[in-house]
């Protein structure tokens, strides 16, 4: 089965056998994305994305319960560009930490936190331990921005140089274009590169090996890091339809996974 949190009755929650259950908390982000993406861009692909996941897929290997999203992620990289909301960092610790717990008294016992807002991640996989050592839970953190997700969906449409998908890139207008065309405004759209200090040397780049405690408006003038231009309609609804599949085995993948 496969449901939303929020239309689930208390006695349909009590009665999920919790052992073939994950609990997914879906975390997004509002921030700027460059002048021609609604603000709401991570968190409208995510929750637009668990849309889909509802109402196309199966999951006989158990139960997907996805639970009430957070709009608003750690986005401070952000902040000094008009739009941008955020926790700060004790304040997003606490609230991840206290929903794990709501969610952990329920008598879940798997959690996956799902996650399409770069800025999160490193919270994301800290907390995981703590929610661990703390609560008992089994904590996943599914993220697409430092693995090879999206790489492999890219792959055969992703006509954009090295640093074309980053951020309000050719893959978020892309999925946007997709999902939600009318809030996407494609005549203002324009590739930018990272600044030249953090991009083409073999030590120091945005996308590593080393990394600098960068904010945004160090990276780039636009907002945008990547390049939109090459963002189609079509890509969109391919990434779709990949990520819904992957997913699935994912998520089945987290399900087996028990130590
Ligand atoms: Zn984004």
């Amino acid at each position: 089965m496969i449901a939303k949190w929020e239309n689930l009755t208390r006695d349909e929650i009590a009665g999920l056998d919790k052992s073939k259950t994950i609990v997914l908390l879906p975390t997004g982000a509002t921030e700027q994305h460059g002048a021609h993406l609604p603000v709401g861009t991570d968190s409208i692909i995510l929750s637009s994305l668990i849309d889909l996941i509802v109402k196309k897929q199966n999951f006989d290997e158990g139960n997907l319960i996805f639970a009430p999203q957070l709009f608003v992620g750690k986005s401070n990289e952000h902040m000094g560009f008009p739009g941008t909301m955020t926790f700060g960092t004790q304040t997003y610790y606490s609230l991840l930490h206290d929903l794990a717990s709501a969610i952990a008294k329920s008598g879940f016992r798997k959690l996956v936190l799902f996650n399409s807002h770069g800025g999160n991640t490193d919270m994301l996989n800290m907390i995981s331990r703590d929610l661990r050592i703390d609560l008992g839970l089994d904590v996943f953190v599914f993220d697409w921005w430092f693995t090879p997700f999206w790489d492999k969906g890219l792959k055969g449409l992703k006509q954009s140089g090295k640093y074309g998908v980053f951020h309000a890139c050719e893959l978020e207008t892309s999925l946007m274009l997709a999902i939600r065309p009318e809030t996407v405004h494609m005549e203002l759209a324009v590739d930018e590169d990272p600044v030249e200090c953090l991009r083409d040397n073999d030590y120091v780049t945005i996308l590593g090996p080393y990394t600098a405690g960068w904010k945004t408006k160090d990276v780039t003038h636009s907002g945008v890091i990547g390049a939109p231009t090459y963002a189609t309609a079509e890509k969109g609804r391919k990434l779709l339809d990949y990520a819904v599949e992957e997913l699935h085995n994912i998520f089945a993948a987290f399900l087996k996974t028990n130590y």
